[in-house]
């Protein structure tokens, strides 16, 4: 394919602009200096520039040779680094000390900044493309923030479009599914109180240590005996901190935090209710008392059906139909969430894995693959040309 083979030659100069944004990684809501990047580049492009919605957020406007339909879509990848130290030896390697890019935001923003780079110099397309760079991806709200500060009035869109690398599939594939892909996703803190005293005389405590083991195990039946067993969701709880360091002392309160996940909204809502009641009972039972706070992180990313089958058919022009595979809903959660709430669209998973290349996302050895960097410029490129097709006459 010549598209393919044009970005591939260019990669050498795509994967210093990733090197780049890998070496200075920035978090939620701070990407200020990525954004500066990102806009110096698409300005050279000759590609216009909006900034001003959700602290850091930049938006390239990529008109085509045409504006008959009046249409536009949306490409959108997100920007921000984790709180990660580093431990991958890169002459590139983060310079700012606990932070890196171990998601590979660095790459979405690569991949994104050369498909713009090529719609601009080609404008193949009639109505208008927004290149749409995210901050705070990774549980800062950053999609939500983008579309409460009113993305969609400034920025009217058919369709918007997400994409994330994947480290456990190898280079040239690609994953999607139509409908929920990724769960809602919630955490949750329960504070557990009683009555502390010495632990040789727990008859005259409250122990909450007790009363919160006593939670962790029956917050496990919600999933195995209230969810309908063909409808998948999980709650762990992550943290339980008790104890004032004195192993004779039976502490006053203990904490318990985690993450509650579930594709459905009905069955979202359930998940917060019974850990509600469950909490508040099992401590009431023994006398104690609980403090439940409960924070929405993101609903589920919904892939609508006709875009779906549209990345699926560009997907398959870009890796052949033997590369593109169907994506099993997972877990994880993803803010692209705010923007399908809002707007049909879909999100697609990219191959990047290769030898030792794989370590995990969010891993302190996590790097991006830069040799996908041409394929997911394909893909953006060619799915902006067939969203918007110039119209004959
Ligand atoms: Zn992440
Ligand atoms: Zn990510």
């Amino acid at each position: 394919m010549l598209l393919l083979k044009k970005l591939k030659e260019r990669n050498s100069v795509f994967s210093q602009w990733r090197q780049h944004i890998h070496a200075y990684p920035e978090t939620a809501f701070e990407e200020f200096k990525t954004a500066e990047y990102i806009e110096k580049l698409l300005t050279s492009f000759g590609v216009k520039v909006y900034r001003g919605m959700a602290k850091t957020a930049v938006v390239g406007i990529i008109r085509g040779k045409s504006n008959k339909s009046g249409l536009a879509v949306g490409l959108r990848a997100d920007m921000d680094a984790l709180n990660i130290p580093e431990e991958i030896g890169l002459s590139y390697i983060s310079k700012h000390k606990g932070k890196m890019h171990a998601c590979g935001h660095d790459g979405h923003i690569a991949m994104l900044l050369a498909a713009t780079q090529y719609l601009a110099e080609t404008r193949d397309f009639d109505g208008t493309v927004y290149a749409v760079f995210q901050p705070a991806e990774e549980g800062g709200g950053g999609g939500n923030a983008m579309v409460q500060e009113g993305f969609f009035k400034k920025f009217p869109c058919k369709a918007i479009f997400g994409m994330h690398n994947w480290p456990q599939l190898p280079v040239g594939a690609m994953m999607i599914c139509e409908g929920p892909m990724l769960a809602a996703a919630a955490t949750f803190t329960l504070k557990v109180t009683g009555k502390g005293g010495h632990a040789a005389l727990p008859h005259h405590t409250i122990d909450v240590v007790t009363v919160a083991s006593a939670i962790v195990t029956s917050l496990q039946s919600i999933v195995s005996r209230n969810v309908d067993p063909a409808d998948s969701s999980v709650i762990s709880v992550c943290e339980f901190h008790a104890g004032t360091g004195s192993l004779n002392v039976l502490p006053e309160t203990a904490t318990l935090g985690g993450t509650a996940r579930s594709f459905k909204p009905e069955t979202h809502k359930m998940l917060e209710m019974n850990l509600r009641r469950i909490a508040t009972s099992v401590s009431e039972a023994h006398g104690a008392t609980a403090l439940v706070e409960w924070r929405e992180i993101n609903p589920p990313v919904v892939n609508a059906l006709a875009e779906t089958k549209l990345c699926r058919e560009v997907a398959t022009q870009i890796v052949g139909e033997e590369n593109v595979h169907v994506f099993t809903p997972t877990m994880g959660g993803e803010d692209f969430a705010y923007f399908l709430q809002e707007c049909p669209g879909a999100f697609i998973m990219l191959g990047q894995g290769k030898g030792d290349n794989t370590s995990g996302l969010h891993s302190s050895y996590y790097n991006f693959n830069d040799d996908i960097i041409p394929l997911g410029a394909a893909y953006w490129v060619k799915l902006a040309e067939t969203s918007l097709p110039l119209k004959e006459g």
